[in-house]
């Protein structure tokens, strides 16, 4: 093994977006990382376009909202429909219970350079024209090897995140794999104009006897579409837009008139994820840990709120605010709840395959009847607004949970809430809580919930008790007391994976 001839707290493998955002938000936490990325220069293509309302939620509160919103147009509807056009079931965003009840959709390369460019605004470039070769760990740490214009460095990391997208070096330094399934059927993706009218703000699947097509909204009057390829279809150069009206007419027995193809490739969908996401030193994010069918559209996403977990726990323990086996915690976390999103994802795609057989067969494709809170359920869980981390190390509680949100849950109002500490939200009477504030008041804030109107009822206490919201909106301890007994598990709770006394920045 070369000798290292420079350290890094936290080197970061890819600048996909799991990678960029987790550069951005370490910087934002105060760590700088370093970020490399094998492409010699930024790609253009289109890929995995509609962010999820929840993750709306988290670039709101990284502060980066606005370009977002500036360079995508939002999707508000889904409609599913059937030979003729005829609709077979819809989906709308309103009433989810977030402050954005709409994707945000835009092209990846799109969403990628806002990345870039917060980042260089920060002072951080992404290495370009840089891979990692190989990781190799030893007691003294991570000795990654980089490779750059045929020359190559050796890197001592503290820690390493993976980030490099389905084939992932860092992955197999872990000898970790993606286990599970290859779906049937080969696909095409691509980047178009149509001529076919749809409704404003609307994404739509359309099934048919050969198939379906996919359309989703992008700016400029553009669309993202997939459409399934024919059988035995193996050709390996690249679709014409010719090619892709034909399937696209044939799928839905209408003329799309498509014109303007910009981008397209082939995919196949998959439902696999890995083992464990971390072993303490290096951690999996995004396509690295898990690839799910884009017809849930939740890839990208997943990606982001991978990020989004590890970047706040691991700037805390690298300027030692917090106990190494905070770490722990993002395995426990993200992985669980990356085992929602394979399975969210893995129903969407078996329901759109079963109304394609239903169609073969020469049936009607009808969808079982709803009602609207079932359709809510789905809705929220669609936009990923129902991951939950109970069950986390990191969540706690006193007493019986209310009616609200429970530990582990989003709260609600996390948007209300700014900066990158904890914090303590308490309603009722005020409870003593010097001691509390004396030994956790750097890493949180102590809010007195009801002058600052914040909703007993949405937060599950209308009869008083304390809220403790962590750094990423979710909910880390819940209690319908703020007795004694009460805030000395609250201060045992944070003394799980808090360092008392360290100054937050
Ligand atoms: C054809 C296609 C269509 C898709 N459609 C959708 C969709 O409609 N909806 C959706 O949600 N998702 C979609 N996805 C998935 C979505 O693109 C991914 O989920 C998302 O890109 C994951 O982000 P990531 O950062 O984890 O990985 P990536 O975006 O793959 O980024 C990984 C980066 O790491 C770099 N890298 C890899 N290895 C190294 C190394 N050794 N050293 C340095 N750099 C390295 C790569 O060059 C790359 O830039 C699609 C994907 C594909 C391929």
């Amino acid at each position: 093994m070369d000798k290292p001839t420079s350290f890094a707290p936290v080197l970061i493998v890819g600048s996909g977006p799991a990678g960029s955002f987790a550069a951005c938000e370490l910087l934002r936490h105060g760590v700088t990382p370093r970020i490399v990325e094998r492409r010699p220069a930024p790609h253009h293509e289109t890929r995995g376009t509609a962010l999820q309302p929840a993750v709306l939620e988290i670039l709101d509160r990284a502060g980066l909202i606005e370009p977002f919103l500036r360079a995508g147009v939002p999707i508000k509807h889904i409609q599913l429909l059937g030979p003729g056009l005829r609709e077979i079931g819809h989906a709308d965003l309103a009433g989810i219970g977030c402050k954005y009840e709409f994707q945000c959709s835009l092209p990846q390369w799109r969403t990628e350079t806002i990345l870039r460019e917060h980042l260089q605004g920060l002072g951080l470039e992404i290495e370009f024209g840089t891979e990692v070769t190989s990781i190799e760990d030893d007691a003294a740490g991570l000795h990654v090897t980089l490779t750059r214009d045929g020359q190559t460095e050796v890197v001592s990391a503290a820690y390493v995140l993976g980030a490099g997208g389905g084939h992932s070096v860092t992955r197999h330094s872990m000898q970790e794999h993606l286990d599970g399934e290859t779906y049937g059927g080969r696909y095409i993706v691509a980047d178009v104009k149509l001529g076919l009218p749809a409704p404003p703000e609307c994404g739509r699947v359309i099934v048919g006897q050969s198939g379906f097509g996919l359309f989703s909204p992008l700016p400029d009057d553009r669309w993202l579409i997939f459409v399934n390829r024919d059988e035995g279809d193996e050709r390996t150069e690249l679709p014409t837009a010719g090619d892709v009206g034909r399937l696209l007419n044939a799928r839905t027995g209408v003329d799309v008139e498509l014109n303007d193809l910009r981008w397209t490739s082939y995919f196949k969908m998959h439902k696999r994820t890995v083992r464990t996401l971390s072993d303490g030193r290096r951690f999996l994010l995004g396509d690295a840990a898990h690839l799910s069918s884009p017809l849930g559209g939740e890839g990208i996403n997943s990606a982001f709120m991978d990020a989004a977990d590890i970047a706040w726990k691991l700037a805390l323990v690298v300027k030692g605010a917090a106990k190494p086996s905070l770490l722990d915690s993002y395995a426990i976390e993200r992985g669980h709840a990356d085992h929602q999103v394979l399975n969210a994802s893995d129903q969407i795609h078996t329901l759109v395959m079963d109304l394609v057989a239903m169609c073969e067969g020469g049936a009607t494709p009808t969808l079982p009847a709803t009602d609207p809170a079932q359709n809510l359920i789905v809705a929220r869980r669609r936009s990923m607004l129902d991951v939950s981390y109970a069950g986390s190390p990191l969540v706690g509680q006193a007493g019986m949970p209310g009616d609200g949100p429970l530990s582990g849950q989003r709260f609600p109002s996390c948007h209300r809430l700014s900066g990158t500490g904890h914090h303590l939200l308490v309603f009722g009477d005020r409870p003593r809580l010097d001691r509390l504030h004396a030994r956790w008041g750097q890493h949180v804030s102590i809010v007195d919930a009801s002058a600052a109107r914040f909703d007993a009822a949405e937060a599950g206490l209308p009869k008083g008790g304390a809220l403790l919201v962590r750094p990423d909106g979710f909910i880390g301890f819940h209690s319908a007391s703020t007795d004694p007994a009460t805030i000395d598990a609250l201060d045992a709770h944070l003394a799980t994976y808090l360092v008392p006394g360290i100054e937050r920045r």
